[in-house]
């Protein structure tokens, strides 16, 4: 059983991921796929007139600001342009994949922060119109029915508050909590660098292999969007995941390569 997050970032071979993809289900391998919308969902709100915001925690963290406009327009980007594209490139190399978000089938269902502390020009206030928040539980008996009849999950945010709301949940920690209840024995996380960089953006520092202990202090290498990532290995292998592979998307094989051990192997 594999989960593998796509990257959305610039540079991604979605055509190479699907093609390896496709390999695996063809070869009898349980796959679960698993994307986000970060990038794209930036590029459509700029088409349609609401630029996306970020807002900062006290602590330092960035967060897209994820109003009702801003929800629609997210699930515009993942459920709609994103995920069909992901599914029909599947079904493209013979691979019966199915769409589904968060929200369907109560997949992801987690808690929504009613109110998030923000700091803005020095100042600390409090955002009550968010929608955003975490993966708790994981419909893995769904997931197992839908891969016991032959067909392939393709999985995005937003996931289902316990309200029954869309919350805009991260696709990284989401994806490590889908390896997790799921069991795999390998979570790949793919993105538009070879692994966890020592000193980013410098390739050639890449981090081969880290041990689970190793994990608190390689956060503090990340920058950005990258300390999910490797937030979201810690959580995957905690939660008794074999191994979590941070790899590369840009190249021809990228699954291939990172089952293979390129990129940086968490375990
Ligand atoms: P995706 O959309 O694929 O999920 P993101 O673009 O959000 O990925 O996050 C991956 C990015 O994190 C890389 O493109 C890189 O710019 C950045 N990054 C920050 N720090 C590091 C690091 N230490 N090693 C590797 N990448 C890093």
């Amino acid at each position: 059983m594999i989960v593998i997050k796509i990257g959305g970032a610039e540079g991604i071979g979605l055509e190479a991921v699907c093609n390896d993809a496709a390999e695996l289900v063809h070869a009898g391998e349980r796959v679960v796929l698993v994307h986000g919308g970060s990038h794209e969902t930036n590029t459509l709100a700029e088409q349609l007139g609401h630029p996306a915001q970020f807002v900062t925690s006290p602590s330092g963290h960035t967060s897209r600001r994820t109003d009702r406009r801003t929800m629609e327009i997210f699930q515009m980007a993942c459920c709609g342009r994103i995920n069909k594209r992901v599914v029909q490139m599947l079904q493209a190399r013979g691979v019966n994949a199915v769409g589904l978000s968060g929200m369907d089938g109560g997949l992801w269902r987690g808690k929504r922060k009613k109110a998030i502390r923000i700091v803005e020009d020095g100042r600390t206030s409090v955002l009550r119109d968010d929608y955003t928040g975490t993966v708790d539980q994981v419909n893995a008996a769904l997931l197992n029915r839908m891969l016991n009849i032959g067909l392939t999950p393709v999985l995005t945010p937003p996931g289902l508050s316990e309200e029954h709301e869309p919350i805009n949940v991260d696709a990284d920690r989401a994806g490590a909590k889908t390896a997790g209840a799921m069991r795999a024995d390998t979570f790949v996380i793919l993105s538009n660098v070879p692994g966890l960089l020592r000193s980013f953006p410098d390739e050639g520092s890449l981090i081969p292999e880290l041990a689970r202990a190793e994990l608190d202090a390689a956060i503090e290498l990340a920058q950005g969007r990258m300390k999910k990532k490797v937030l979201a290995a810690g959580e995957a292998l905690d939660m008794g995941v074999g191994r979590v592979i941070l790899a590369d998307a840009r190249a021809e094989r990228p699954i291939q390569r990172a089952l293979s051990g390129e990129g940086t192997v968490v375990s």
